[in-house]
């Protein structure tokens, strides 16, 4: 590519300004470096701005902590975060990504209140089974949730003279004879442009969540969830861009997935779930209460056969959800008696109507005289439901924890007032997990194990950094460590 050829250069040229790309935007134009964002949407922020009611940023050992008067032993150490980030997940998780967000995480806080970012709360972090650690006082509440932050991000990175070009779709990465990335070609408007990129590119692009295509190719996990408060721009770009230059791929089967009821077209949702639950179905309250989204009707969850396969009420959503998604053919419905119907709808799905009339009425509740009745309309195993409800019952009767091998939660309640209810489970996808293999210098590395040269990535358009389990507010730590090494490191790169 000739000089005057290019219609815009920048020492760095970020692809994506949601919170990863936008993080990266501000570190590298902090150090003094010219730097360009392409987006393709026609709103800097990305999936962030969906999350108001989160912001849940994970940290240990943070002065926002003390502030809070959470006591130094309960503030976590790096050692503890890492054991967090990496306990029981497949051996394909990157442990050096993970060790560096655990090593560096009070540092991101420090530099997001120095941005002038604040937090307004401590909370627990989710309660996950075993060698998972137990709930600790590690996740910190955003300021105005993720768009809080956002707002933070933009209004630095236009202070410091980050140019956001807004409508500009990045297809290509353009390399020169040394297999260097030198820049990256574009649409805006259905006119192409090149942009020129003197130090390096830092993609930021997002997952593949939006892109059935690939979901059906990489992972059964996303395939199978509707897309929920997801931006229709996470399409797979930046992954797709990387691999056409040999980048390797990591995590690419793993997804965060949560269970919800499924909605059929034409349902409307009431309350302040509703607009998201259009998109998606309403999240399962009744059985899940265990991440702090208040009580639930009590309901138990069972298989095909009619079986439980987990201690309900206790343990994180996304534990619960990759139990369901274990079972045959997926298959997991949430059963509860008429007592908890009259706790009101919405104790057993966001959303719901008071009464469930209209949830019964579209089949999205069914109801059975008995729960043999029951079972036979949900087409499960009618014999064995009803004994499940019975050793489960029996089981509260006699105060033991256990029934039929799974534990059951200490707050439970019998299941014993006819009718009964059930439901079958239906899968919300929020991220993918996976994208290009990078190293703990935020480098893109290709299929030979070798760093692409001036190529970098972060956030959710990189893999390595969760398979199994996930837990809210994993993420902003790490954008805010690795997103930062990645500007550092480009704005490091000898300038072409
Ligand atoms: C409801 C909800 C709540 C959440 N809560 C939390 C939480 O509390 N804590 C936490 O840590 N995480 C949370 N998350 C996850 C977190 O919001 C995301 O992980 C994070 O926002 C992803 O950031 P990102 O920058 O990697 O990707 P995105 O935000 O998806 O940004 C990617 C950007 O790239 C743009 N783009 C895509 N393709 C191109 C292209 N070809 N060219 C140019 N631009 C392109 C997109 O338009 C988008 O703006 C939540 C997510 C949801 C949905």
């Amino acid at each position: 590519m000739n000089e005057q050829n290019w219609d815009g250069q920048a020492d760095v040229v970020v692809l994506g300004s949601g919170v990863a790309g936008l993080i990266a935007a501000v570190e590298a134009s902090g150090s003094g470096a010219s730097v360009i964002v392409l987006e393709k949407d026609s709103r800097a922020g990305g999936h962030s701005l969906s999350s108001e009611h989160d912001g849940r940023w994970m940290a240990v050992d943070t002065s926002v902590q003390k502030r809070f008067g959470i006591p130094p032993s309960q503030r976590g150490t790096p050692d503890d975060f890492f054991r967090l980030l990496t306990a029981g997940q497949e051996a394909s998780v990157n442990l050096a990504l993970a060790r560096a967000v655990a090593d560096n995480s009070a540092e991101g806080i420090e530099w997001a209140l120095e941005l002038g970012h604040d937090f307004v709360a401590i909370d627990p972090t989710a309660e996950f089974p075993p060698p998972r650690p137990p709930p600790q006082p590690w996740v910190h509440r955003s300021k105005d949730g993720g768009p809080g932050w956002v707002k933070v991000l933009q209004r630095t990175a236009e202070e410091r003279g980050v140019r956001i070009l807004l409508n500009h779709r990045s297809r290509q990465l353009i390399t020169n004879g040394k297999r260097e990335v030198v820049g990256v070609r574009a649409d805006s408007y259905g006119t192409q442009l090149h942009f020129r990129a003197r130090r390096g590119v830092i993609l930021a692009t997002g997952g593949f969540a939006r892109n059935k295509d690939m979901q059906s190719r990489f992972s059964e996990r996303a395939s199978i969830g509707d897309p929920y408060t997801i931006s229709p721009q996470a399409t797979g770009d930046g992954i797709k861009m990387a691999q056409e230059i040999g980048a390797d791929l990591e995590t690419m089967e793993w997804a965060s997935i949560g269970i919800a009821a499924p909605i059929p077209p034409g349902y409307v949702a009431g309350g302040r779930f509703g607009p998201i639950i259009r998109a998606g179905g309403g999240i399962i309250r009744g059985a899940v209460h265990g991440d702090g989204h208040g009580v639930g009707a009590p309901s138990i969850f069972v298989n095909l056969h009619g079986r439980r396969f987990v201690k309900e009420r206790v343990y994180d959503r996304s534990y619960i959800t990759q139990m369901c998604f274990q079972q045959e053919e997926h298959a997991a419905f949430a059963i509860f008696d008429d007592e908890g119907r009259k706790m009101g709808g919405g104790t057993i799905a966001d959303g719901f109507s008071e009464n469930l009339e209209k949830e019964l009425s579209l089949g999205i509740v069914v109801q059975g005289g008995t729960a043999q009745d029951l079972a036979e309309k949900l087409g499960i195993n009618p014999e064995n439901l009803a004994k499940t409800i019975a050793e489960y019952n029996k089981c509260l009767a006699d105060g033991k924890q256990e029934s039929d091998g799974i534990g059951v939660a200490s707050n439970a309640k019998p299941i014993r007032t006819p009718p009964f209810y059930g439901l079958e489970t239906n899968y919300l996808l929020t991220n993918t997990f996976g994208g290009p293999k990078i190293d703990v210098n935020s480098r893109v590395i290709d299929v030979w194990g070798e760093p692409i040269r001036r190529l970098y990535a972060v956030g959710t358009v990189a893999g390595g950094y969760v398979a199994k389990w996930y837990q809210g507010g994993i993420y902003f730590p790490n954008w805010a460590c690795l997103g930062r090494v990645a500007a550092r490191n480009a704005c490091a790169e000898r300038p072409l």
